[in-house]
C-alpha cells in the first residue's frame, strides 16, 4: 500500500515573546502526518534520517526521521522533539538510504518558508568553529525572527468600489475622496475624512467601499537604480571604478577603501551598491554601520542616493520591524539591507557585495554571548557567498591594513578631501607647559581659538570621553572612593540626575549626604573631569554661548541624537560638548575648533590596540574641523607630546604611527603578527573560580608556537559578584588557535555555576 499524502493542519501562532526555537507551535510550521494517529498511513521502510541543528548551545545536530515523501532539504525549517519540549531548529543533513533510521524519534512539522541558504550553513558552521562556540550558538543569531517564517499576516484596507453610492451625504463624499486618494483602513478613513466610523462602515455595508487585503508586512520599496549619483571627482571615479569591476567579478574579493575623512568614501562606495543592484536584480548588499541607531545621517544619505530607505536591522528596531526585514531578507526581496554587526547573520539568499564602514571601529567586536569580531566575520561571509567585500575607513585597523599590504586585500586609496575642505591643522597642546587654570579643564589656548571661532560665527567641538561630572568622588575627611558594589571600579558623578553611576554595569545610587565610611555630613569633593564638569566650565567661559553636551545620556536613540546632530549642523549650537558619539562620521560645516580635552585617557590601560584606538579616535574626532570650506583646526591636550600616536597626529602622518605600531607588533608577535585568544572563568566565590582556573591550567595542551599566560585575576576582578580569572594565548600565525582552544575546552569539565568563555581576537582586556 503506497502511503497516504501527509495532512497538513496549520498550527497556532505563538506568543510573539518566546524566544527561538522554544515551541512546537510555531507560526509557519504545518503538521506533516505525524503523530499516533497518522503513523499508521505511513510506510516504515521509508524514512529519511535527518540530522538537526538547535539554536541552543548543543554540541552537534541530533538526528530524527522523517517519512520520505516530505523530501526534506538541507536548510529546511523543521520542529522536533528535544527532551519533554518540540523546538524549532534547521534540517542540516538527510541521509535517505538509511536503514536504522525508523527507530529514530520523528520530527513533527515542517515550515514551508525557503531552507536556510547553503552559504549561511556553511557560514555558521565555519564560524561557529572559527569563536569556538557549539553552532547551535551562532544558529541562534540566525534565527532571529522564526515568526517570518510564517506567511505575512493581512488587514483590511477599503477603497471606493464600481457601485453607486444611493445616498451621498457631505460626511459620505469626504470618505469617498480620501478612499480615492488612498485605501486605508476604517479607522484610517474615518480619521481622514473627520467623520464617526459608523459611516464608514456605512458605506461598506452599502457596497460603495470594498475590501482588499494588505500584508501587514509589505515588501520594501526597492532602489531606485535609475537614479544618477553625485558627480565624482577623478579620483573618486577612479576608485569608484576599482570598486565596481571588484563586484563584477562575481568572485571573492577583499577591498580597503583607504580615504581621509570627507574623500568621499561613501559617495565612493554607493557606486558599487548601485552596480551591483543593477546588474543582478536577484542581487542582495548589505552595508554594515558602527552603531547604526546613532548613525542616521547615513541612512538618510542612503535614501537620498536611491529613493528608498535601506532595510534596517539593529538592536533597536521594534519587533515587528525586526520580522519584516528578516522575511524579506529571507524571501530575497530585500536588496538593500544597512545594519549593526548582527545583520551579518541574516539569511541572505543572493549575497553580492558587503560594505563594511568605518571597519576600525570597536563596535564590530561583539563582547556577551558569543564573542566575534564581525569585520572579520563579514570577510569569511563574503569567501562563502563568492563576493566582493569593502572595508571602508580612515584610519583602517593595522589588521586590515597588513593584510593589504601583503595584497590579501586590494588597496584603493583617496588621499584628498572632496572640494575645497582641506584638513584641520592640529595643534599638540602640553599640558605640562600650557596647563590650565588649577580645577578647569581648557586650556588657555583652546579658549582663545573657541572665542575666536564663536566670534566669526563658528562652532567648536570640545571632546571629553567620559560621560557624567567627576569619575571620583572622595570624602575630604577620611579619603573613602565611592565603589561600586558590583565592580569595586569607582562610581561617577552624574549632577543631573544627583546620582553616582557605575558604568560598566549600570548600577546606581543618589549621591549620599553623609560619607558612609565616617559619616561626615556633606564631604564629597568631585575629582576629574567628565563632559558635565566640562560644560560647567564652558558656561563660565563663554556664558552667551549656546552649549549641548552630546553623550549617550543627553542622547538616548535615534531620534535624540538626530535633533542634536541637526541642531548642530543647522549651526544651532555654538559649543557641543562630547563623548565619542560625535567622532562618528557628522559632517558640521561650521565647525572650525576641535578640543580634545584628555587626550591621554584612551593611552592608558596598557592593552595591546591602546595607542591604535587613540589614534584612530583623535584623527576621527579632529577630523569633524574644516569639513567644508573654513578650514579648522583641532588643539590635542595631552602630558605625552611626545608619544608616537600624539607625534604622528599633529603631522597627519598615519602611515608613519602605524609602521611603528606594527614594528612594535611584529617584535612581540602579536596580531595581526600573531594570534590572541582569551580564557575568562567567572565564578559565585573565589575558590570556585580558582579552582576551575587551577583545572584548566592543569588542562592546557602544549603546542608548538603556543604561549599560554595564566591564569591571572582579570583587571575587573569582580563583576556582578562574579569572581573572575583570565588566561591569555598567544600563537604563531601559522597556528590553528580555534582548534587549540576548541582541544583545551574539551579536556575540562565545567560544572556548577562556574562559567568559562573563550574569545578569539579578544579586544577588551578587562
Ligand atoms: P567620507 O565617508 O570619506 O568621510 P563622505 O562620503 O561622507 O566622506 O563625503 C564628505 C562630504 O563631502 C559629504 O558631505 C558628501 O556629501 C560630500 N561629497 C563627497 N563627494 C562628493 C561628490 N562627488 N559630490 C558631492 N558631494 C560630495
Amino acid at each position: 500500500m503506497s502511503p497516504s499524502p501527509p495532512r497538513r493542519i496549520a498550527r497556532r501562532r505563538a506568543p510573539a515573546d518566546r524566544a527561538a526555537g522554544e515551541s512546537a507551535t510555531l507560526p509557519g510550521f504545518e503538521i506533516a502526518g505525524v503523530g499516533e494517529e497518522s503513523d499508521a498511513f505511513i510506510n516504515t521502510a521509508s524514512w529519511a534520517k535527518v540530522a538537526v541543528l538547535f539554536p541552543l548551545p548543543l554540541p552537534e545536530p541530533f538526528d530524527y526521521r522523517a517519512p520520505l515523501e516530505w523530501g526534506l532539504k538541507l536548510g529546511d525549517h523543521v520542529v522536533a522533539p528535544l527532551g519533554s519540549r518540540s523546538v524549532h531548529g534547521v534540517v542540516w543533513s538527510v541521509d535517505e538510504n538509511n536503514a536504522s533510521a525508523g527507530n529514530l524519534k520523528s520530527i513533527e512539522s515542517f515550515a514551508s518558508a525557503a531552507p536556510l541558504p547553503d552559504e549561511s550553513r556553511r557560514f555558521i558552521d565555519w564560524s561557529a568553529k572559527y569563536v569556538v562556540t557549539p553552532p547551535g550558538n551562532v544558529l541562534r543569531m540566525v534565527l532571529r525572527s522564526t515568526e517570518a517564517l510564517s506567511p505575512s499576516r493581512t488587514f483590511a484596507v477599503y477603497a471606493p468600489s464600481d457601485a453607486p453610492c444611493d445616498v451621498v451625504t457631505p460626511a459620505r463624499a469626504r470618505v469617498l475622496h480620501e478612499a480615492l486618494r488612498e485605501a486605508g483602513t476604517a479607522a484610517e478613513l474615518a480619521r481622514r475624512a473627520a467623520v464617526s466610523q459608523s459611516v464608514v462602515k456605512g458605506l461598506i455595508e452599502m457596497g460603495a467601499l470594498t475590501r482588499h487585503d494588505r500584508p501587514e508586512d509589505a515588501p520594501f520599496d526597492p532602489p531606485d537604480l535609475a537614479r544618477p549619483g553625485n558627480a565624482l571627482s577623478p579620483a573618486q571615479h577612479a576608485a569608484a571604478e576599482m570598486l565596481k569591476e571588484a563586484v563584477r567579478e562575481d568572485a571573492f574579493a577583499a577591498v580597503l577603501l583607504d580615504g581621509v575623512t570627507g574623500s568621499g568614501k561613501t559617495e565612493v562606495y554607493l557606486e558599487a551598491v548601485a552596480e551591483a543592484l543593477a546588474r543582478d536584480p536577484s542581487a542582495q548588499v548589505l552595508v554594515l554601520l558602527p552603531e547604526i541607531a546613532l548613525t542616521q545621517a547615513v541612512l538618510a544619505r542612503f535614501e537620498e542616493r536611491f529613493g528608498a530607505r535601506p532595510v534596517e536591522w539593529h538592536s533597536a528596531i521594534t519587533q515587528k520591524a525586526r520580522r519584516r526585514a528578516w522575511r524579506e531578507v529571507n524571501e530575497g526581496r530585500a536588496r538593500l539591507v544597512a545594519g549593526a554587526r548582527s545583520a551579518l547573520f541574516l539569511p541572505f539568499r543572493n549575497l553580492r557585495l558587503i560594505v563594511v564602514d568605518e571597519e576600525h571601529d570597536g563596535s564590530y567586536k561583539q563582547e556577551d554571548g558569543v564573542a566575534y569580531q564581525a569585520r572579520d566575520l563579514a570577510v569569511a561571509r563574503a569567501k562563502f557567498g563568492g563576493c566582493a567585500v569593502v572595508l571602508a575607513s580612515a584610519t583602517p585597523s593595522l589588521e586590515t591594513l597588513v593584510n593589504a599590504q601583503a595584497g590579501r586585500y586590494r588597496h584603493v586609496k583617496l588621499s584628498a578631501r572632496h572640494g575645497v575642505a582641506v584638513l584641520p591643522d592640529v595643534v599638540l597642546v602640553d599640558l605640562k607647559v600650557d596647563p590650565p587654570e588649577k580645577g578647569s579643564w581648557i586650556s588657555p589656548k583652546l579658549i582663545a581659538a573657541t572665542a575666536e571661532a564663536l566670534a566669526r560665527g563658528e562652532q567648536a567641538l570640545l571632546y571629553m570621553n567620559r560621560r557624567g561630572y567627576a569619575p571620583l568622588t572622595l570624602c575630604r575627611a577620611c579619603g573613602h572612593r565611592m565603589q561600586s558594589p558590583d565592580t569595586q571600579s569607582w562610581l561617577v558623578e552624574h549632577k543631573y540626575t544627583g546620582r553616582l553611576v557605575c558604568h560598566l554595569t549600570g548600577f546606581s545610587m543618589p549621591k549620599p549626604r553623609t560619607c558612609p565610611n565616617c559619616l561626615a555630613p556633606d564631604p564629597f569633593v568631585a575629582i576629574g573631569p567628565g563632559v558635565e564638569r566640562v560644560e560647567e566650565e564652558a558656561r563660565t567661559l563663554f556664558p552667551q554661548a549656546r552649549i549641548e553636551i552630546f553623550s549617550s545620556d543627553t542622547a538616548k536613540g535615534g531620534d535624540q541624537v538626530r535633533a542634536i546632530v541637526e541642531r548642530m549642523a543647522a549651526g544651532e549650537i555654538d559649543i557641543l560638548i562630547g563623548t565619542q558619539i560625535v567622532a562618528k562620521g557628522h559632517n558640521f560645516p561650521l565647525l572650525t575648533v576641535v578640543g580634545v580635552l584628555d587626550a591621554d585617557l584612551g593611552l592608558k590601560g596598557g592593552d595591546l590596540r591602546a595607542g591604535e584606538r587613540t589614534y584612530q579616535l583623535l584623527s576621527q574626532v579632529a577630523g569633524r574641523a574644516g569639513r567644508a570650506d573654513r578650514p579648522g583646526r583641532a588643539f590635542v591636550q595631552t602630558y605625552a607630546p611626545e608619544h608616537e600616536a600624539m607625534i604622528a597626529l599633529a603631522a597627519h602622518d598615519r602611515d608613519g604611527f602605524l609602521a611603528a605600531e606594527a614594528g612594535a607588533r611584529e617584535a612581540m608577535g602579536m596580531p595581526p603578527y600573531g594570534r590572541l585568544a582569551a580564557v575568562v572563568i567567572s565564578g559565585p566565590d573565589e575558590a570556585s573560580a580558582n579552582r576551575m582556573a587551577h583545572e584548566m591550567a592543569e588542562a592546557a595542551p602544549s603546542a608548538d608556537g603556543v604561549d599560554v599566560w595564566g591564569p591571572a585575576p582579570a583587571p575587573l576582578t569582580v563583576i556582578r559578584g562574579q569572581h573572575r580569572r583570565r588566561f591569555l594565548v598567544r600563537a604563531d600565525r601559522g597556528v590553528d588557535l580555534s582548534a587549540f582552544m576548541a582541544a583545551w575546552r574539551a579536556r575540562v569539565k565545567v560544572t556548577g555555576s562556574v562559567r568559562v568563555q573563550i574569545d578569539v581576537d579578544p579586544y577588551s582586556f578587562l
